[in-house]
């Protein structure tokens, strides 16, 4: 039997508080656990790992990484002890030889990966591996970059991107925090384009979403939160299908709409 293609994931993590709550958030990341078939790995892109080059995380037990200020002391407590894999390291550093991937012995899992990841593997049994992001390069070079690893999904990964596609927390109302849904006019204008090209399998403008005028600026005033979301569309394959979820705004200026391909 050849090995299943899995899916690959854009997910939208929004606070570190969404890593010990009960909540839409945490639930729909529980029930993508169950679905989705146990993978070999997870290989994370998160947006909380921004380097000078590409790195991909080797050591056997990645170190939690608590990358986050004025938080509870309950989410500082919080280990989630996933093995990692120096196998699984270079197999996808191999894969793409042109790109250098270097061996990190030195990061771990920084909360873009854990405060997701523990809800889909509770029981932290499946082994995860975080690539950084080589935050000197444009869209285009991340888009490509998840071209070249598409082939990890039929090798037995599954790849979570974790990000937040409209992320200014400069603007964020701390006020309408809790209020359902709440999303500044130009934050729900530029999420609606962005999901748009996204279900139309566009691909183009999202690589170069400053083109998209001054609610993607706006959107996306550093592009930490917004380059992973590239890596994960770059692994799209024709016979993908594509779809939304959790696409709500939270406190104005963050929207936590997430995509599944395949
Ligand atoms: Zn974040």
């Amino acid at each position: 039997m050849p090995t299943p293609k899995l899916p690959a994931l854009f997910i939208g993590h929004g606070s570190p508080m969404n890593g010990i709550e009960v909540n839409d958030f945490s639930r729909s990341w529980r029930a993508l656990g169950a679905e989705i078939p146990v993978p070999k790995a997870v290989l994370c892109v998160s947006a909380h790992w921004l380097t000078r080059g590409t790195f991909v995380t080797a050591m056997e037990n990645p170190p939690t990484i608590h990358d986050f200020g004025g938080f509870p002391q309950a989410l500082f407590d919080v280990r989630y002890p996933a093995p990692g894999s120096p196998e699984c390291a270079r197999e996808i550093r191999a894969l793409v030889p042109e790109t250098g991937i270097g061996l990190d012995l030195e990061w771990g899992l920084d909360h873009g990966a854990w405060t997701v990841i523990r809800h889909l593997y509770p029981e932290a049994n499946v082994p995860v591996l975080q690539l950084s992001i080589d935050y000197a390069r444009p869209g285009r070079h991340h888009y490509e970059l998840g071209r070249s690893l598409a082939g990890l999904r039929r090798l037995g990964y599954l790849v979570i991107a974790s990000g937040n596609m409209v992320h200014n927390l400069r603007l964020v109302d701390f006020a309408n925090l809790d209020t359902p849904g709440f999303g500044f006019d130009w934050a729900h204008e530029i999420n609606a384009v962005f999901g748009r090209h996204i279900l139309e399998r566009n691909h183009e403008p999202l690589m170069d979403y400053e083109s998209l005028g001054p609610s993607a600026k706006l959107a996306v005033p550093t592009p930490d939160h917004y380059y992973p979301l590239l890596y994960a569309l770059g692994m799209q394959e024709d016979d993908d299908e594509v779809s939304l979820f959790n696409d709500v705004a939270v406190g104005g200026s963050l929207t936590m709409t997430s995509v599944r391909i395949g």
